[in-house]
């Protein structure tokens, strides 16, 4: 017998609704109840996991403390809920696929025909169940990537039917996420494609239970009226969800519909009355009322496309807040930096951060933005590949040797001051073979992170197989780049500080995983009032 309550969250209609947004805001609105919630995300596609994905295509991969690589949609889920996520937490076509045939090849099956129904929707049920199973969840949330209607989501979404079946409508509930358009020349919002969306899902045999609606303008109660007729749910499902200036209000606007007291009611789960939102309201209103500006760069390669800094951006947001200050951002293609143009791109900055990355294009510009914070005594936070250029670039024009370069971009530099790790060196394979997740790292003492920290060993996420060089440490320390950070079992070099800088940090994890609105990462709340202090002294 089931105790744990399901819920679907799918799409129809049109991509990018941000169902992510709407499972993480219903799973705060739970939480805040009292409920254990977790939110899972179940993307079609067949990549294993979304670690060999190129930045432009899906935007930044996440990682959780147990060193999966997953979607963004699981960064939003633990900056809303504060609860750290999983592998469990994130299951791809692929993942699946690979299971069931691995199975296969053990014999497992006995000899029967392995097929889409059941076997491979056994194995989503299962994957879906194993949260639940747990025991540490009340209540899990399961996001279906992609749209109704794709070839892709079948499996998932026959999976679902199943579910239902199995273990009753008391125990599941179908969230149907979908698009209203406005049809400017008519003036109109159209429920059409919604019905059809609707539609489709009822030839899978799914009933949609809660219907939540992206608009840009109100609904009026006649079309609530109108939706909920036609796509056969009560009146009180459809929900509406209006454009917001943020998703932190997203919250509050599902409350204002009450999208959690339908989830309750449906479920059969009691309602103790209205969630506690007290710190999430704080936080929103510090967002939303700064009493300064400071303007950041984001030095990266990927700038075109936001989602590829999405927890750097949103780790902006968390220590903007605490400060009770705005953090603009202001995005600089590394691409296009040279010594040429740096000071007058970088001039009107108050703090800079050099982002994560693979590859040989655009170093040399992060390389000149590294030089330019520090000369400049600007405030720094150097990110894995940006902590990586900070050693290079103080390499470079500190030391003077010339040259001086990862073996990631120069394999025959003649100073390889970062170089690829001892236990990759072996490693042919790409996927999921970085060095990954949560490691710990022990400050040193009078260091500017022991003072952001407040205490001695941390533990932050990683994902990177190239490392500061050992070789090199007592050249750079004497030099005045202190190592202020190491791993205590491997000697890896983890954090880097000028002594001769007011703020000047580089990081070879990646503290952006962690922050989240309950507690916003030390290291961005300490670099924005560094930029603050930057800017007043300007
Ligand atoms: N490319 C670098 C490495 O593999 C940095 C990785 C990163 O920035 N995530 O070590």
């Amino acid at each position: 017998m089931s105790t744990t309550k399901y819920i679907f969250v799918t799409g129809g209609v049109s991509s990018s609704l941000g169902k992510g947004i709407i499972a993480a805001s219903l799973a705060k609105l739970l939480q805040a109840r009292g409920y254990r919630v977790t939110i899972q995300k179940l993307d079609p596609y067949i990549n294993v996991d979304p670690g060999t994905l190129n930045p432009y295509e899906h935007g930044e991969c996440y990682v959780t403390d147990d060193g999966a690589e997953t979607d963004l949609d699981l960064g939003h889920y633990e900056r809303f809920l504060n609860v750290p996520t999983s592998q469990a937490n994130n299951v791809t076509t692929g993942r699946i696929y690979q299971s069931v045939i691995e199975k296969e090849r053990r014999g497992e099956f006995l000899g029967k025909t392995v097929q889409v129904v059941p076997h491979i929707t056994n194995e989503i049920k299962e994957r879906i169940q194993i949260l639940g199973k747990s025991g540490d969840y009340d209540i899990v949330i399961t996001e279906i990537g992609g749209t109704v209607g794709d070839i892709e989501s079948l499996p998932y979404i026959e999976s679902v039917r199943q579910l239902k079946w199995e273990l009753g409508n008391q125990n599941c509930l179908v969230i149907h996420l979908t698009l209203i358009p406005y049809l400017s020349a008519a003036g109109e919002l159209k429920t059409k494609p919604t019905q059809h969306s609707v539609k489709t899902l009822m030839e899978s045999g799914i009933q949609a239970d809660v219907l939540v609606c992206r608009t840009e303008h109100h609904l009026s109660e006649e079309l609530r009226h109108k939706l909920a007729l036609f796509c056969n749910v009560n009146k009180d499902a459809v929900i509406e969800s209006i454009d917001a200036s943020t998703i932190y209000d997203v919250p509050n606007l599902m409350l204002e519909e009450g999208l959690d007291t339908v989830t309750l009611q449906k479920l059969g789960l009691e309602d103790s009355g209205s969630p506690s939102l007290t710190s999430w309201n704080e936080f929103v209103k510090r967002y939303k009322n700064p009493k300064a500006h400071v303007t950041i760069g984001l030095i990266g390669k990927y700038v075109e496309l936001q989602d590829s800094y999405k927890s750097i951006l949103e780790s902006f947001i968390h220590a903007g807040a605490a400060n009770e200050v705005k953090v603009k951002v202001e995005s600089i293609h590394s691409e296009f930096l040279d010594g040429s143009n740096v000071a007058s791109q970088m001039k009107g900055l108050d703090a800079v951060l050099v982002a994560p990355g693979f590859g040989e294009r655009g170093i040399e510009g992060k390389i000149e933005a590294v030089r330019y914070a520090r000369e400049n005594k600007l405030p720094f936070l150097g990110i894995c590949l940006g902590m990586q250029m900070a050693v290079i670039e103080y390499s470079r024009n500190v030391l003077g040797l010339k040259d001086a370069n990862s073996t990631e971009m120069n394999e025959n530099t003649p100073f390889p001051v970062i170089d690829l790790m001892e236990a990759q060196k072996t490693i042919t394979e790409k996927g999921g073979t970085m060095r990954l997740g949560a490691w710990a790292c022990e400050l040193t003492d009078n260091s500017i992170v022991k003072q952001v920290y407040k205490t001695t060993r941390i533990d932050e996420r990683h994902r990177h197989r190239f490392e500061y060089n050992n070789a090199y440490r007592d050249q750079l320390e004497a030099a005045g780049l202190k190592t202020t950070g190491i791993n205590p079992e491997t000697n890896l070099v983890e954090i880097v500080e000028i002594e001769d800088h007011p703020w000047f940090v580089g990081v070879q994890y990646h503290p952006e995983y962690k922050s989240t609105v309950a507690n916003p990462h030390p290291l961005f709340v300490s670099l924005v009032a560094a930029a603050l202090t930057y800017c007043k002294a300007k």
